[in-house]
């Protein structure tokens, strides 16, 4: 490669929006084969927003949000902020008061968060975070849970003093290109691969709507990383889409690196190209400039 035609590939992308970190991207992209995208904020908005609560205590709507709100504060997570957002909505015009003290705040990476709120235990998050707390989970919660899932909503637990106290429904649309990008990657015969560290239920459902077959589900960031590697030994080249510091191991292990550009820091920086206006037609762009680029100088 001539160092002229990359700078001019780099060029050209970053006038579009994708930022290329080096050569060294620009000339793998064009041999992807294989690409794996992350479920939420990824092939999904990402503006995750509250749609149902159930609740199985006697508690009201607003103290049980109380609980929830002051514990999620502390989080940076997308649906984090979708229940804050919510809980705010329930406190009317008293949004604005200040949520509960909360202390000894644990988050859990990809399973939900801990805390002590008006000194009692208060857990958020999913099945295993329960699991792995010993919360019981009824088998009424387990049928609403279930139902969530199919409808592609993710279903998150909250328990306060070692009980399951209620479940928050939670919808994150697909990205409106989403199913055309997969579409228009297979007939380039580039197989995608969706991982998540949501549950099966739920990430089925989301992989059905958008077109794709293979899933992993409540995979870790260790996890997502070791697809890739798993990929790779199988013969293919592997870009990794997704925006999470969860992401950022796989990221760093593929052979392409792509991060959403609304995505967080830590992804940013492990990624080697970076979407900036987080679309995901843009992944299709990276390939399209790396083929030309490549193509030009032979
Ligand atoms: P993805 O890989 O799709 O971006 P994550 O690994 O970030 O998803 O999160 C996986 C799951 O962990 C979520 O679907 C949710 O059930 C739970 N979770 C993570 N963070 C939180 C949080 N702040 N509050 C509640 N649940 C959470
Ligand atoms: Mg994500």
């Amino acid at each position: 490669a001539t160092p002229t035609a990359v700078m001019v590939g780099t060029g050209v992308g970053a006038s579009q929006g994708v930022l290329i970190k080096g050569g060294q991207a620009l000339e793998s992209a064009r041999k992807v084969n294989c690409i794996i995208f992350d479920k939420t904020g990824t092939l999904t908005v990402g503006k995750p927003v509250v749609v149902r609560t159930k609740l199985f205590k006697n508690l009201a709507l607003r103290d049980f949000y109380d609980l929830v709100a002051a514990a999620e504060v502390n989080s940076e997570h997308p649906l984090a902020k979708a229940i804050v957002e919510y809980a705010r909505k329930v406190r009317g015009e008293e949004g604005t008061h200040a949520w509960p003290e909360a202390r000894d705040f644990v988050s859990i990476t990809g399973h939900g968060l801990k805390a002590v709120v008006d000194n009692k235990d208060v857990l958020v998050g999913n099945r295993r975070l329960m699991l792995d707390s010993k919360i019981p989970i009824s088998t009424e919660a387990e049928e609403i849970l279930k139902k969530t899932e199919q409808m592609a909503r993710t279903g998150i637990l909250v328990s306060v003093s070692g009980e399951l106290v209620g479940i928050i429904a939670i919808s994150d649309p697909l990205k409106p290109s989403a199913r055309d990008v997969v579409s228009i990657l297979s007939s380039m015969k580039v197989r995608s691969i969706m991982v998540t560290g949501d549950n099966w239920g739920t990430a089925n459902a989301i992989a059905r709507e958008v077109g794709i077959e293979t899933v992993v589900a409540e995979a870790k960031p260790e996890q997502k990383a070791e697809k890739v590697k798993e990929l790779q030994m199988s013969g293919c080249i592997v870009a990794m889409v997704g925006d999470g510091i969860n992401d950022s191991p796989a990221l760093v292990a593929a052979d392409v690196g792509m991060a959403i550009g609304a995505g967080t820091d830590i992804a940013i920086e492990a990624a080697d190209i970076v979407l900036m206006k987080s679309h995901l037609e843009d992944v299709i762009t990276a390939i399209d400039l790396s083929k030309k680029t490549f193509a030009r100088i032979r």
